[in-house]
This record gives C-alpha cells, sequence and structure tokens, in this order.
C-alpha cells in the first residue's frame, strides 16, 4: 500500500521525520473510524519513524455498541407487530448469543435502511406495525436522527420510534485517559463529529492531561498535516486544541445542530464495548417525546452484563482501548474475517480489525 503515499506527500514525511529524531516514543490515537481507514489504506502507519505510533481508537459507531444493545434489540425483534429499521453493519454484530441477522434469517422483521428517510417511509407503507430506528452514532448523526422525530410527528406517524444508543465522544476520551493502562501522548480528533461539538469539548485533555488535540480532516494530506501539528505541540512541550480540518470545522461547532439535540435528547450513562458503563456518554430520547421512543413503546429491556466481557475471545475491548493492534488479537485472519467476523472491529467498514485485514 506504500505506493499510495505519493511525492507530493514526501515532504510533510520528512518534516514528521525531522521532529520525530527530537522525540522519545510517541504514541498518537486516532480516534476515528473514518481516520483509520484512511491510514489503513495509505500504508502510512508503516511509513512513520518506529518511535511514532498510530493507535486506532474508539470512535467507529458500530464497534462500540455492546453487546447488551445488541441483545436488547434481539429481544425487541421478537416481538411480533415491530419492524426494526437499521443500518447495516449493525446486522453482523454478535450479542451474547446472536446476531440481527441471525434474527432476520429467523423470520424477524430486520430491514436495512440508509437513512432516517428510508425508516420513516416503512413507517409509512406499514401502519399496523410499530417501526423502530436503531439509531446509534456519535454527535453527527444524532441530529438528524431527532429531525426524524420532528418528521413522523408532521406526518403524523404515530408508529415511527427511536432507540436512542447514540454515544457521546469527549466522555469515552476522558474514561481513556483515566485508564492507567492506557499511554497516549495526543488525540487525531474526529473532523464529522467535530462539525457539531467545536472545541471546547475537548479543552480538559490539554488543560487538565496535557495532552494536545488537533481535529484533523480525512484526505492523507490531511492526516500528515495533523500528525505534524501533534508533534510540533509535543516537541515544543504545549498542549493545545488546534483545528488542521479548518474547511470543515468551526471552533464553536453547529449551534443549530447542538440545539436540535438539546431538544429531543438528554444525557445519561450508556454502555460501550470494552469500556463498560461511561456516566454521561449516552444520549437518551427526553420524556417529552416518550411517544417516539422505542424503550419506551416498548416493554423489551433485558439484562445480560452479567455475562460480561471475560467469557469474550475477541479483543475487540482491548482494541478499542489502543492497547492492542488487531494482528496482535489470537482470532484475527483465522478464523475472524470480514465474511466470518467474530467481533464488531471485523464487520464494520470503519473497524480497526477491517481495515488491518482489508490494507495491513
Ligand atoms: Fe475481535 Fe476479530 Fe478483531 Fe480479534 S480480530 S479483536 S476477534 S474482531
Amino acid at each position: 500500500m506504500l505506493h499510495s503515499i505519493n511525492n507530493s506527500y514526501s515532504q510533510k514525511l520528512k518534516e514528521i521525520e525531522n521532529l520525530a529524531q527530537r522525540l522519545p516514543s510517541v504514541s498518537i490515537m486516532e480516534v476515528c473510524g473514518t481516520h483509520t481507514t484512511a491510514i489503513g489504506r495509505s500504508g502510512l502507519r508503516q511509513l512513520l519513524p518506529d518511535n511514532i505510533k498510530l493507535i486506532s481508537g474508539p470512535g467507529c459507531p458500530v464497534c462500540v455498541t455492546h453487546k447488551r444493545e445488541i441483545d436488547n434489540y434481539l429481544e425487541l425483534a421478537k416481538e411480533k407487530r415491530v419492524i426494526i429499521a437499521t443500518f447495516g453493519d449493525l446486522l453482523q454484530v454478535p450479542g451474547s448469543e446472536s446476531t440481527l441477522a441471525a434474527a432476520k434469517s429467523r423470520g424477524a422483521n430486520v430491514v436495512v435502511v440508509y437513512s432516517t428517510l428510508d425508516a420513516l417511509k416503512l413507517a409509512r407503507d406499514n401502519p399496523g406495525h410499530g417501526i423502530v430506528f436503531l439509531g446509534i452514532g456519535f454527535e453527527t448523526t444524532a441530529p438528524t436522527v431527532a429531525l426524524s422525530i420532528i418528521q413522523a410527528k408532521s406526518q403524523g406517524l404515530k408508529n415511527y420510534s427511536v432507540y436512542s444508543m447514540h454515544k457521546l465522544v469527549p466522555p469515552v476520551l476522558k474514561a481513556l485517559l483515566l485508564d492507567s493502562s492506557v499511554k497516549l501522548d495526543g488525540f487525531i480528533c474526529p473532523g464529522h463529529v467535530s462539525t457539531i461539538i467545536g472545541t471546547a469539548p475537548y479543552n480538559f485533555i490539554a488543560r487538565d492531561y496535557n495532552k494536545p488535540c488537533v481535529i484533523t480532516g480525512f484526505e492523507i494530506h490531511d492526516i500528515l498535516d495533523g500528525l505534524y501539528l501533534l508533534l510540533l505541540q509535543i516537541t515544543q512541550q504545549r498542549a493545545e486544541v488546534r483545528i488542521q480540518y479548518t474547511k470543515g470545522v468551526q471552533p464553536k461547532g453547529s449551534a443549530i445542530a447542538r440545539e436540535v439535540m438539546d431538544i429531543f435528547f438528554r444525557s445519561g450513562s450508556v454502555l460501550w464495548r470494552g469500556f463498560g458503563m461511561i456516566s454521561d456518554s449516552g444520549l437518551y430520547i427526553k420524556e417529552k417525546f416518550k411517544d417516539y421512543d422505542a424503550t419506551v413503546k416498548f416493554d423489551f429491556a433485558v439484562d445480560h452484563y452479567s455475562k460480561d466481557e471475560e467469557e469474550d475471545p475477541c479483543s475487540c475491548g482491548d482494541i478499542l482501548k489502543g492497547l492492542r493492534a488487531p494482528n496482535e488479537c489470537s482470532l484475527f485472519k483465522n478464523p475472524c474475517t470480514p465474511r466470518n467476523p467474530i467481533g464488531p472491529c471485523m464487520v464494520s467498514s470503519e473497524g480497526a480489525c477491517g481495515a488491518y485485514y482489508r490494507y495491513e
């Protein structure tokens, strides 16, 4: 894959090499799954000096979906007059004992959609069924899902609801920083999420933990620039939140999108794969919109948390924390592959294991 880095990037690589000579071993986490994929595709990890390590983080929404959430989706799928509307990636993600794909093959009403608009159409086309959209993702997708509730309301679709399992990025970064087993020197912060939240929610990382953050775009030249800005701060013993992705991110983010989120969601504790429960890291539908909250409309919640990850042969938890690389999992490639995924990091197109399998 090394050929993907063309000459126009070699100058920036040289500058990175020059900085690296002044540094001890440095570990930088690329938080976002889109960055992980771009880095894998370009071969950048292998081109960097030996003392500069890029580590993948918890920024793939499918990968951080906890088994217990999948178990709950599966319970919901047993309801007779319910149609589950989900993004395709979620189908193969294993719960404690099964997947949505397996439930579908056994006759459950599980339909793959590409947007909330598709889910709303399902609701219009199936007035005798309750349509539940599985809302996963980060700050980027939550406003769109909130808007789908407005659309359902304005279209008089009382059979539409959302099971919100949206998650927030800054709290999981804090969980990483509080974990003494995780050793990181800086973050390549997610571009898409930051278009919504801006820079302020990352300030605590620089201020309280003395780790620099650079919000970075998704092209390989963006990632090289972002990495350079991070290493420059480290050599200068500075820790600030900077924006490399200036064409996409404003320092204040999008006030309108955050306002929409505030109208429909409240924050609360939620489970993350690999991390367990993180307080104030999830988004739940507010009481006044309970008619559109699947967790209120249907009585299906289950607790499989007692069967915790300790029994799990998959190392996605460690991979999402940057404690292991995918190829350090004993199941990587044999038997775990994209056609036979054992864990969500191999299922998702943005998962670290999938990216390693395809590119590295
Ligand atoms: Fe899990 Fe497969 Fe990745 Fe191993 S290679 S951590 S089993 S998804």
